[in-house]
């Protein structure tokens, strides 16, 4: 089924950017999306669409659980960014419990939740350092752990492994693949790396800049979502 439709959606921020021109896209569960394009061409702004955290200027951006608003889908969708937003004073273990709490889940459930997704992303071992103590991909796996424990119903990644070295985006890639197959994700997934899109992704999406537009869609016959 359908998770998010955007139809002719336009954005032009108030400086009198066009961000984005007639982005029609629908996102379907299980899918593996990846936006493909150069810098500037809108793929943050269409991601943080599909958040809820900017309207289109014009068009429309609708999740199709049509009885849900706007401010309770927000809590269905995590987001990883390519900086690691860990918070520097909590432990990894602490880092990932803290999302499950302020969700409202009992202490005990939380920290059964917080082992499995640290067993899940390779950091059992890893629960009571802090982030300054782990290398970079690691810090990007805390990360994920974090953006999954909520079990959201859609993970946006904005360019997660564009500042790691190659060897530790490629074990990542395979990571996330993995991930989203075993847990049955929804993935929208910013890219400007060509071959990290189609070894990613059931469908690409190219985009091109100024103002930012969808070229084409690419359906890729490689990973398949599980169900
Ligand atoms: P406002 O509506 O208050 O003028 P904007 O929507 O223009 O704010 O900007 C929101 C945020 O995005 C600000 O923090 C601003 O610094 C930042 N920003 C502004 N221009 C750009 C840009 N070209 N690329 C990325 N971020 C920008
Ligand atoms: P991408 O993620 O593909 O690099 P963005 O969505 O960040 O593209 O930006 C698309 C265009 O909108 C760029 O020209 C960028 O400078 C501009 N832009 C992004 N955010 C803002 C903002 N808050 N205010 C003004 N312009 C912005």
């Amino acid at each position: 089924g359908r998770l998010i439709r955007l139809a002719r959606a336009n954005k032009r921020y108030s400086n009198g950017t066009l961000a984005l021109r007639d982005m029609t896209l629908d996102v379907n569960r299980g899918e593996f999306i990846s936006l493909l394009g150069p810098s500037g061409c809108g793929k943050s702004t269409a991601l943080r669409m599909m958040a809820g955290l900017l309207e289109p200027s014009s068009g429309s951006v609708e999740w199709t659980a049509g009885a849900k608003g706007a401010s309770e889908h927000t809590r269905d969708v995590s987001f990883v960014l390519q900086e690691p937003t860990l918070m520097p004073w909590a432990s990894i273990f602490d880092n990932v419990y803290l999302p499950l709490r302020i969700a409202g889940v009992s202490r005990a459930k939380a920290a059964d939740e917080v082992r499995s997704a640290l067993a899940l992303v390779g950091l059992s071992r890893f629960a009571d350092v802090y982030p300054r103590e782990l290398s970079g991909g690691m810090k990007m796996r805390a990360s994920i752990a974090r953006a999954m424990v909520t079990k959201p119903r859609l993970l946006l990644m904005d360019e997660p492994f564009a500042a790691l070295d190659e060897m530790t985006r490629a074990k990542l890639n395979d990571d996330v693949l993995q991930l989203w197959s075993d847990l049955g994700l929804t993935v929208v997934f910013v890219t400007h790396n060509v071959w990290e899109a189609v070894y990613l992704s059931t469908r690409v999406v190219v985009m091109a800049a100024r103002p930012g537009r969808v070229l084409e869609e690419i359906a890729i016959d490689g990973p398949q979502p599980r169900q």
